[in-house]
C-alpha cells in the first residue's frame, strides 16, 4: 500500500505532545519491524505553558494503559489525589460552598435522590460520601488497597513540568519514540494540500504521513499552515487572563487538600491545587472587568502575607476552538485545537480522549483518513459544545451582584443548547438518559452536583411519579450516612497516606 500511514510526527513537547506520544506509541507498541514510527519534535526556545495541574478521573486509565506505575507518577510528579472540586463563593460570595465530587451519588442509575433530599443545596452532602471525605482531608483509599483502586473515585493533581518529563523519559526509553529538538519554521504541502514535510530552523526536514499539532496557542500546523479558523467562545465564557504562581507550604507536613479549591472573586476565580511539595495557585479573570493589578491584589489577598514576595506569571488566552480539528493529514491536540478557561480541568482530558481516538482509529492509508477526520471532527465539535455548556452552568446560576457575574446571567451569554437543557431540567433535573451517548464527557451526576449545589431546584412537584420511592430514597440516604461514618473512621489523612504508600512501594 503506497500511501500507508507508517510515520506520525508530533510537533510540541508540552503535556499535549508527550501525552499524545505516550498514548499512541503505547497502543501501537509491537516488535514487528513495520510498526508505526512515532517522532516528537519540540523547540528548545519556546517554553510550554507550564500550568495544567488538575486532571479528570480518565487520567487513571490513561496512565495505566501507557504502562506507568501509579506510585512512579506520585513520586516523580509530586502528585496528590484530586477527588473533585470545591466551589467557594460562587453563589452569593459570602463563604458559601458546594462540592462537585468525582463519585456518583449513591443509588445512581437506580433512583434519583434529588427530589428526596431535605434541601437541594445539600444534594452532594446527603447523596454522596465524598463531600465529607474531602472536608476531612482524607485520601480516597487505605494502605491495604492496590494502586489505581479507591473507595472514592479520583483523579490527580500533578506538577505539569515534571509530568511532561516523566512522559518524555517513558516515551524514549520504553516506547521507542524518536525525539528531535528543533523549531519548526514551515510546512511544505503536496498538491492535495496535505503536509509533506516540516522544515526546522537548522534546515532539517521531517517527513511523516500524519502530523499531530501540539504547538499550544500558536496552532502552528492546523491554524497557520492549514488555515483552519478559530471560533471564539468569549460571548459565553469571558475569562481571558490568568496570573499563576507556586506557593510553598508553611510546613512540610501541612495537610494537602484532596480536591481543587475554586474560589469566586469579583471578576473571576482563584484555583488552589495542592501537590506534595507546593501548592499551585492562580487567578483566572476577564480583562474586560478586572485589571492585572486588581487581579494581582486579589491573588495576594487570598494567599496572605506569606506570598508577599512571590510574583505571579501572566498568561493570556482566547476562549474557543478551531472550526475543524483534523484537516487533511494534520490533527490538532491540546491548546492548538482550542482552550476555554481551566475550570473543571477539561483540557488535559480532551488531550487523553483525542490521543486515544487517533491511536485506536489510526487510518491505514491516506484514503481512509478523510473518513476518520470527518468522524473525529464531528465528535470533537460536539464535545466542545458540551464543555462550553457545562462550564457556563457554573456561572449562570450565580446570585452574586458584581457586573462580571451578572453579565454571565444575561440571556445573550447563554448557549441555545444550554437554554434548552435548562428548560427540560426545570421540571425533573438532569438524568442519565440526557447523557447516554458514548462520547459524553460528563455524567448527569456532574450536572446535578453543580446545579443543585448552586441552588437550582427543579419543579419536582409537577412530576408526581418522582415522589413514589420515598422509603427507598430514605434507605439509600441512611446507607450513605453509614458509609460516610465508616470512611471517616478508616481512611487515612491525605498526606500521611501518600508518604506511607510511597515508602512501602519502593
Ligand atoms: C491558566 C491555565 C490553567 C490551566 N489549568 C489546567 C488544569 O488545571 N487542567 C487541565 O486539564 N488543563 C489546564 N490548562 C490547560 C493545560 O495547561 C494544557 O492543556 C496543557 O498544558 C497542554 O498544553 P499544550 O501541550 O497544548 O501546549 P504548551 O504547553 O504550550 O506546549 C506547546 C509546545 O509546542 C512547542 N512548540 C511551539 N511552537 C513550536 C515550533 N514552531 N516548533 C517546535 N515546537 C514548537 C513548544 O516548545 C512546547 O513544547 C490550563 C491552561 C491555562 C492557560
Amino acid at each position: 500500500m503506497s500511501n500507508a500511514i507508517k510515520t506520525l510526527a508530533i510537533v510540541g513537547g508540552g503535556t499535549a505532545g508527550w501525552l499524545s506520544a505516550a498514548v499512541i506509541a503505547a497502543h501501537h507498541k509491537s516488535n514487528h519491524a513495520d510498526r508505526l514510527r512515532v517522532i516528537l519534535v519540540e523547540a528548545s526556545d519556546i517554553p510550554t505553558v507550564g500550568v495544567g495541574e488538575g486532571t479528570w478521573p480518565t487520567m487513571k486509565n490513561t496512565i495505566r494503559r501507557i504502562g506507568i506505575k501509579e506510585s512512579d507518577l506520585f513520586s516523580q510528579c509530586h502528585a496528590a489525589f484530586k477527588q473533585g472540586g470545591k466551589f467557594v463563593d460562587w453563589v452569593h460570595g459570602n463563604g458559601d460552598f458546594y462540592y462537585h465530587p468525582f463519585t456518583v451519588p449513591l443509588g445512581y442509575g437506580r433512583l434519583d435522590l434529588a427530589p428526596y433530599v431535605s434541601s437541594i443545596e445539600d444534594f452532594a452532602v446527603q447523596a454522596n460520601f465524598q463531600h465529607h471525605v474531602c472536608e476531612a482531608g482524607l485520601a480516597p483509599r487505605g494502605l491495604n488497597e492496590a494502586e489505581y483502586s479507591g473507595q472514592c473515585n479520583y483523579a490527580y493533581h500533578l506538577d505539569a513540568g515534571a509530568f511532561a518529563e516523566l512522559l518524555k523519559t517513558f516515551c524514549k526509553d520504553k516506547l521507542s519514540v524518536e525525539h528531535i529538538i528543533g523549531t519548526v519554521q514551515s510546512a511544505s504541502k503536496n498538491i492535495d494540500g496535505n503536509i509533506d514535510f516540516i522544515t526546522l530552523d537548522d534546515e532539517r526536514q521531517v517527513k511523516a504521513d500524519l502530523f499531530v499539532d501540539c504547538t499550544g496557542f500558536s496552532s502552528l500546523l492546523l491554524g497557520k499552515e492549514m488555515e483552519v479558523p478559530f471560533i471564539s467562545a468569549d460571548k459565553y465564557l469571558f475569562n481571558d487572563s490568568a496570573l499563576a504562581l507556586h506557593m510553598p507550604y508553611a510546613d512540610d507536613e501541612d495537610p494537602i487538600a484532596s480536591h481543587t479549591i475554586a474560589t469566586g472573586q469579583n471578576a473571576g476565580w482563584i484555583w488552589d491545587i495542592g501537590l506534595t511539595h507546593r501548592r499551585g495557585v492562580g487567578h483566572v479573570y476577564a480583562s474586560e472587568f478586572l485589571s492585572d493589578d486588581e487581579a494581582d491584589a486579589n491573588l495576594h489577598h487570598y494567599l496572605g502575607p506569606r506570598a508577599d514576595d512571590l510574583t505571579a506569571r501572566k498568561i493570556s488566552f482566547k476562549s474557543g476552538h478551531r472550526a475543524q480539528f483534523w484537516k487533511g493529514n494534520c490533527v490538532a491536540v491540546g491548546m492548538s485545537a482550542g482552550f476555554v478557561e481551566p475550570l473543571e480541568a477539561t483540557a488535559i482530558m480532551l488531550v487523553e480522549i483525542s490521543a486515544r481516538y487517533i491511536a485506536e482509529n489510526l487510518p491505514p492509508d491516506q484514503n481512509t483518513m478523510r473518513i476518520t477526520a470527518k468522524r473525529f471532527n464531528q465528535q470533537m465539535d460536539y464535545r466542545w459544545g458540551r464543555i462550553i455548556d457545562f462550564l457556563k452552568l457554573h456561572y449562570l446560576l450565580t446570585k452574586r451582584p458584581e457586573p462580571y457575574w451578572q453579565a454571565h446571567t444575561e440571556d445573550a451569554s447563554i448557549p441555545d443548547s444550554l437554554k434548552e437543557d435548562l428548560q427540560i431540567w426545570g421540571h425533573r433535573g438532569p438524568i442519565n438518559t440526557d447523557f447516554d451517548s458514548a462520547i459524553e464527557l460528563f455524567p448527569a451526576a456532574s450536572y446535578q452536583y453543580v446545579m443543585y449545589g448552586m441552588g437550582f431546584k427543579p419543579n419536582f412537584d409537577s412530576q408526581a411519579y418522582l415522589y413514589q420511592e420515598q422509603k427507598q430514597a430514605e434507605r439509600i440516604m441512611q446507607q450513605n450516612e453509614k458509609i460516610t461514618e465508616q470512611m471517616l473512621q478508616t481512611l487515612p489523612p491525605h498526606r500521611e497516606y501518600i508518604q506511607q504508600w510511597l515508602r512501602t512501594s519502593r
